[in-house]
């Protein structure tokens, strides 16, 4: 079975981004912000945090869980989706990168939705766990350091209730993850978490080329 797929060109992507991009101003400025600093190839597609809005409001989610923070944006994206009593916790090491969400987060008005946890993200979710969430969570994203995403995917499984979803980014990995030859230690880890899942009866699968491409897996 061969892949087919329309080729987004650089006139059809930004045609594309023309007629579906709903980007809240805050949202706009809190990227152009971390497009000006170093590491901006970090940061999700902003067609992508409105697909993962879209998904948090189909779903009527209002527990939610970030592992991997960075500026902010998905984070900021999922906030503003969810409702005036949903919570979001945000797992992240970085106190720099996590001092300009914070101050993006307040500017858009939804800082007291978000509970941001500066500590390594196997900690803050087994800590949770341990607390007794399993089972209570709505919708977890997953953005963080690639050799950990099966411990993320495992304990943000555990985290989820039935019906609840995972997002995982990069799982195309700019590609590499098609290349027998790739064997460093992140396109390793991706390469095995995506055969994994492709069997995985614990939950419903959906694999996007989207940005650098984006797994959604549903628990059953
Ligand atoms: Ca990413």
């Amino acid at each position: 079975m061969a892949y087919e797929s329309l080729t987004v060109n650089r006139a059809l992507g930004e045609y594309l981004i023309s007629v579906s991009l709903r980007e809240h101003e805050i949202l706009k400025e809190l990227r152009e912000e971390t497009d000006r600093r170093a590491g901006y190839a970090m940061q999700i597609t902003p067609e992508q945090g409105q697909l993962m809005a879209l998904l948090v409001r189909l779903m009527g989610a209002k527990r939610c869980i970030e592992v991997g923070t960075f500026t902010g944006y998905s984070a900021l994206c999922v906030a503003l989706a969810l409702p005036q009593d949903g919570r979001l916790i945000c797992c992240d090491v970085n106190p720099d990168t996590t001092a300009i969400a914070q101050r993006f987060w307040r500017k858009a008005g939804v800082d007291a939705k978000i509970e941001l946890r500066l500590a390594p993200a196997k900690d803050t979710l087994a800590a949770l766990l341990e607390a007794g969430a399993e089972a209570s969570f709505d919708f977890a994203f997953i953005d963080a350091d690639k050799p950990a995403y099966d411990l993320y995917y495992e304990a943000c499984l555990k985290l989820l209730r039935p019906r609840g979803l995972i997002v995982i980014d990069n799982v195309l990995w700019s590609g590499a993850v098609a290349d027998p030859g790739r064997r460093d230690p992140s396109t390793t880890a991706l390469k095995r978490l995506n055969r994994k899942l492709h069997t995985d009866e614990r939950v419903d699968l959906s694999m996007l080329p989207l940005g650098d491409g984006v797994t959604l897996a549903l628990k059953r």
